[in-house]
């Protein structure tokens, strides 16, 4: 038999679901420029300490690659409970935090219902909410930063799932635990409030949101973490979760059976023994961002802007006769890719990743160099 006597449908391809053909693809940040040179990638907000050597030398010694990883992660979870005080029957880890988010979407939110954030927010939080069927709602920001009010007033009773990023992505701003608080109470408990904490060890430890005591406390309440970012471990991909039993039950439903490899965990696991190189890296980046964001401020007459952040990234905004578009193709003639998100309505800024002092110094400079060539 030939495949012509296969009977086929007047539809021969298979068609994709409504709302999945709505999804942009997640824009990974770049690498290199145009041309295809390789590009310094301040891009994707990774640690320009690299990672602690005992995570890597752990990572080098996880030598089974034959046997499938432990499903649970249960040593992880156990490390990650210890340095938080959290009881890790109340944790899930993750294929970065990433999969979290989207299984959060994905267990409580399909379609007919809405999911919401703030505009310029992740652009995670879009793909999930579209890729389980429900709709996002996007409610204005202030200023760049998350106006509670207006979140709050997006909120409809179809909504079932709000996310919120603290400090956030791509603008750095940061949620004081009391607007947080008022969030979180304002809310109906039925809503599940998701609290991106990608950056939270970047601030500093007195100004806590106290997000994983409302993770504690609350029925509705889930705090997502990752190792991609001050751990200095995003290429092996781990991040975790946590909330009441019931939130935690429904993620470990859902998630990838084997979902943490061997070496993530070994690595993760190391990698929260050495405080040392976290508190390093957040002491580095608050002098390197505030030295960055002062740079900025002192071309404030040529329309240059920096919002103010908390994380270990600054949201560069140009107002002036420089645009971002510009700078963006500058930079990288010196070298180094940046965040230009057009695609996020935010074409007048780009989003500069903290790196080392040298990196940030060449950046400032050219910056300068720019604004006042277009004078
Ligand atoms: C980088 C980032 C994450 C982390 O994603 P992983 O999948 O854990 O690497 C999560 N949320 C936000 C807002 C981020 O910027």
């Amino acid at each position: 038999m030939t495949y012509d006597a296969i009977d086929t449908p007047a539809t021969s391809a298979p068609t994709m679901k409504p709302w999945i053909a709505a999804i942009h693809a997640y824009v990974p940040g770049k690498s290199q420029s145009a041309d295809g040179t390789p590009l310094i990638k301040l891009s994707a907000n990774e640690n320009p300490l690299g990672t602690s050597a005992a995570a890597l030398a752990a990572r080098a010694g996880a030598l089974d690659a034959a046997t499938y990883p432990d499903p649970d992660s249960v040593e992880l979870r156990s490390a990650i409970g210890a340095l938080h005080g959290i009881d890790p029957a109340r944790i899930v880890c993750g294929t970065g935090s990433d999969e979290l988010l989207n299984l959060a979407a994905q267990a409580f939110a399909g379609p007919g219902d809405e999911v919401a954030y703030v505009r310029y927010g992740f652009s995670v939080y879009d793909i999930a909410a579209r890729r389980c069927g429900a709709t996002p709602v996007v409610a204005p920001d202030r200023d760049f930063g998350t106006d509670v009010d207006a979140l709050l007033a997006s909120v409809t009773p179809a909504t079932r799932v709000v996310f919120v990023a603290n400090p956030n992505n791509p603008t750095g701003t940061f949620m004081p635990r009391a607007d947080l608080v008022r969030l979180h109470c304002t809310l109906p408990a039925d809503v599940l409030l998701v609290i991106d904490r990608a950056y939270a060890e970047y601030v500093d430890p007195g100004d806590d949101d106290g997000a994983l005591e409302l993770a504690a406390n609350a029925e509705n309440v889930l705090v997502t973490h990752t190792f991609s970012k001050i751990y200095g471990l995003a290429g092996e991909r781990i991040g975790w979760a946590t909330g009441a039993p019931s939130l935690v039950d429904a993620l470990n439903r859902i998630r990838g059976p084997f979902n943490v490899t061997t070496s993530a965990q070994a690595a993760g696991i190391a990698a929260l023994a050495d405080q040392a190189f976290v508190t390093a890296s957040r002491t580095h980046n608050r002098t390197e961002r505030t030295r960055f964001v002062e740079a900025i401020e002192a071309l404030g007459n040529h329309g240059l802007r920096a919002v103010p952040s908390e994380a270990n990234f600054v949201l560069v905004l140009f107002e002036g006769a420089l645009t971002a578009a510009a700078a963006s193709d500058g930079i990288a003639r010196i070298g180094y890719a940046v965040r230009h998100l057009p695609s996020q309505g935010l074409p007048q800024a780009l989003r500069i990743t903290v790196g080392t002092a040298e990196q940030m110094g060449h950046i400032a400079s050219a910056l300068r160099a720019m604004a006042e060539a277009v004078r």
